[in-house]
């Protein structure tokens, strides 16, 4: 029971950070090359956005890391 309750906490505590990272970078304008707000429940499309966070514009697909900022292409 405790493990359910732990695990239910921490799924939270990461919907949390990502609501708030989301509300931040849209209250900056959203997409830094043509002003897309990031949607708030992003599907990953690397390893490294799945973990460090970040989006993928859905209008022109200009990589965000998650506060926003355009990424160098690598
Ligand atoms: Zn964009």
């Amino acid at each position: 029971m405790a493990i359910t309750i732990s695990v239910f906490v921490a799924v939270m505590i990461v919907f949390a950070i990502a609501a708030k990272m989301q509300a931040e970078v849209n209250a900056r304008g959203g997409c830094p090359k043509c002003q897309t707000p990031v949607p708030r429940y992003r599907k990953p499309s690397s390893f490294r956005q799945a973990f460090f966070g970040g989006w993928m514009c859905e209008n022109c697909g200009t990589e965000m890391d998650r506060k926003g900022s355009k990424l160098a292409p690598e």
